[in-house]
């Protein structure tokens, strides 16, 4: 609850923009209805007891009839325009970095102007590059896959792949109502909801590998539950070509020597746990090398440390939509990339309502 009475309104603490958003976000017409209703009624009562002046018990009176009246009129739906220091918060938290109001206000316009763009495809393309710039991996080779047929990733519609650093989009579906995308503003703006969702897995995964990257390649594996492949792997290494192995070594920065000495360790004590220390299934450690290498690991106080340790945990312990869906909206890696749509669903209001409440953030 962010309002109370006589235009006083009592925030939250800042939010940290490294922190992930804690509760839902709540819908500034929730707001509109609650000034109205409960806030008002309970000053007033409260002020019999105080002994406000009958003007200030009267001006109290006014605003709560305006509020009801308000709130009447606009209907519990009505968006609610918020104001660009709340946007440029929200902002904030999206991308997890500090967004200040004159940046704010360029990505509104920015985000706006993408919203006309009419032709599906060509929308999803900008929209990617664009949240892809504000997430700060303009020079990360994340890529956008574009699907027009209906399941093709198995969750159907959209999906952040981080064995191949693909984000992929279905042309087809909209993931909120499960119908077919609908070719208009707000059509598109879900999927620039979901953009922005798999684009904070993507994130996540930046976090978790900066917090220990053999955690997050091994949780990776774990998942998959492919050891055996990965031991398989091991061992067609050091039996194929030499080239490979060389290829290998030079990625490690080790002699070839050394590699091999510690391949075959590995194969010899055999300790699954071990094996994300060296991952040997090339193509997704190398892909999140890829992508993150040379960002600095954590510091092991920071806040982001912790939520790292958090994300390996929840990738080790993914639950997918299909077996248990209060499972799956609940864990941290869902929780916080659906958190980062209602979000953006306030920065939509900021462009889509033509009202604006002065007293509402
Ligand atoms: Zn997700």
């Amino acid at each position: 609850m962010r309002i109370s009475g006589g235009g006083v309104s009592s925030n939250p603490p800042a939010v940290s923009a490294i922190q992930p958003s804690s509760g839902a976000v709540q819908s500034p017409s929730q707001d509109v209805v609650q000034i109205s209703a409960g806030d008002k009624i309970k000053e007033s009562s409260n002020s019999e007891k105080t002994g406000m002046s009958t003007g200030a018990k009267w001006a109290l009176g006014i605003l709560g009839t305006a509020g009801a009246v308000y709130g009447a009129v606009v209907g519990h739906r009505m968006l609610t325009k918020p104001s660009i220091e709340k946007v440029a918060k929200n902002f904030s938290e999206i991308f997890r970095r500090d967004v200040s109001k004159d940046e704010a206000e360029k990505l509104v316009k920015k985000y706006e102007e993408l919203l006309n763009i009419e032709d599906t495809e060509e929308f999803c393309k900008k929209a990617f590059e664009e949240v892809k710039k504000d997430y700060g991996y303009e020079n990360i080779p994340i890529t956008l896959k574009i699907n027009k047929v209906k399941d093709v990733n198995g969750a159907g519609d959209a999906g952040w792949d981080s064995e191949r650093g693909i984000i992929n989009i279905n042309l087809l579906t909209d993931r909120f109502n499960g119908k077919v995308f609908e070719k208009n503003r707000r059509g598109r703006k879900c999927k620039l909801q979901e953009i922005i969702h798999e684009f904070q897995h993507a994130k996540q995964h930046e976090i978790a590998y900066r917090t220990s990257r053999d955690g997050i390649a091994e949780a990776i594996h774990e998942t998959r539950g492919n050891m055996q492949k990965v031991k398989e792997n091991i061992q067609s290494l050091l039996n194929g070509k030499k080239y490979k192995l060389e290829q290998q070594a030079n990625k490690m920065n080790i002699s070839v020597e050394d590699l091999r000495k510690q391949l075959e360790s590995i194969i010899k004590d055999i300790d699954d746990k071990k094996i994300g220390s060296i991952l040997f299934d090339k193509d997704e450690r190398i892909v999140l090398d890829d992508l993150f290498e040379k960002l600095p690991i954590l510091d092991k106080d920071s806040q982001e440390y912790k939520l790292g340790l958090k994300y390996i945990e929840n990738t080790k312990n993914y639950v997918r939509p299909g077996n248990d869906r209060k499972g799956y909206h609940s864990q941290i890696l869902e929780k916080e990339a659906e958190n980062s749509e209602k979000i953006f669903e306030e920065i939509y209001n900021y462009f889509a309502s033509p009202y604006r409440i002065p007293w509402v953030q």
